[in-house]
């Protein structure tokens, strides 16, 4: 059993992604299981030159020492591709020709396409959600329930230009590698419902879930490569892990600011209590 963190290499650490990759470390370290990195990095036009090799440098920076071998979301391919064979003769999937056009101004996927279960070159994949509600306990937020339908009802599994979704390839993942916790940014909280949905229709069993609310700028946008967030420098390691514990609700002594880094991992995890973490679903940085 295990934790991970999943960053897309889209761009180095900001202090965004460290509150993530901080709570994720110290929740597996507190149940004392093993917390896995994967690298997210299907999404290949996305993904930044030198990014991964720069967060694994940034992780190792701050202490962030991540147990077993690095997984590759794209190394994961014949995975997904396989679970796509399986709703398929569970009769799950169908293959879509709309455009972002044809769906533009429905609530959700009007199914025009349902019924056509025949590849064909250029369609997307999608899965019926048939009015599905799924229901959950968040680590943090408590008790959580989502129609499917109200998050755009059937979804898509593989683009048409073949790349293959974030949920799919999370869900396959995360129960491929027995991951049995989850810690994450709130912005994903509802896609948590699809991922569960797509591991029990594949027999996977799904992990605990806590959503840690997004850091975001001034305007309430999350920060990101895209909104211009700093990346974190490794020589403030000891500020940065301060900073995020802050965010997460913990209360580092005055002195604190003059430990090293060790120490202060140590204290942290001494300190770390999941329901010490605000639930609301941001938190502004202000610099
Ligand atoms: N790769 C995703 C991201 O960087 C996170 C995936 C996840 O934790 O499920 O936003």
């Amino acid at each position: 059993m295990a934790g991970r963190f999943a960053p897309s290499p889209t761009g180095p650490l900001h202090i965004g992604s460290l509150v993530t990759a901080i709570a994720s470390y110290l929740e597996a370290r507190k149940r004392q299981t093993s917390w896995f990195l994967r690298i997210d990095d299907l999404d290949s036009p996305r993904s930044a030159i030198g990014a991964t090799d720069q967060i694994l440098r940034d992780l190792d920076a701050h202490g962030l020492h991540w147990d077993g071998s690095i997984q590759y979301q794209s190394s994961q391919l014949e995975a997904y591709q396989l679970a796509i064979s399986k709703l398929e003769e569970a009769g799950l999937i169908f293959y879509c020709g709309c455009s972002r056009k044809d769906t533009r101004g429905h609530n959700y996927y009007p199914g025009t396409c349902r019924d056509n279960k025949i590849f064909r070159i250029g369609y997307a994949i999608r899965i019926q959600t048939n009015n599905v509600n799924i229901e959950f306990s968040d680590g943090i937020r408590g008790p959580c329930k989502h129609s499917l339908e109200s998050l755009g009802g059937d979804f898509i599994l593989r683009r048409r230009d073949g790349l293959i979704s974030y949920h799919l390839a999370t869900a396959i993942d995360d129960g491929n590698s027995k991951i049995d916790h989850v810690i994450r940014g709130s912005d994903l909280l509802n896609e948590t419902s699809k991922q569960r949905y797509l591991m029990e229709l594949l027999n996977l069993t799904p992990p605990e879930y806590a959503h840690i609310p997004i850091i975001a700028d001034r305007h309430g946008v999350k920060l990101s490569k895209r909104s211009g967030a700093k990346p974190v420098n490794a020589v403030d390691a000891v500020n940065n892990w301060l900073t995020a514990s802050r965010f997460l609700g913990l209360s580092p002594p005055l002195e604190a600011h003059k430990w090293g880094l060790q120490e202060v991992i140590h204290w942290a995890k001494e300190n770390w209590k999941l329901n010490s973490v605000p639930k609301e679903s941001s938190l502004i940085m202000d610099n």
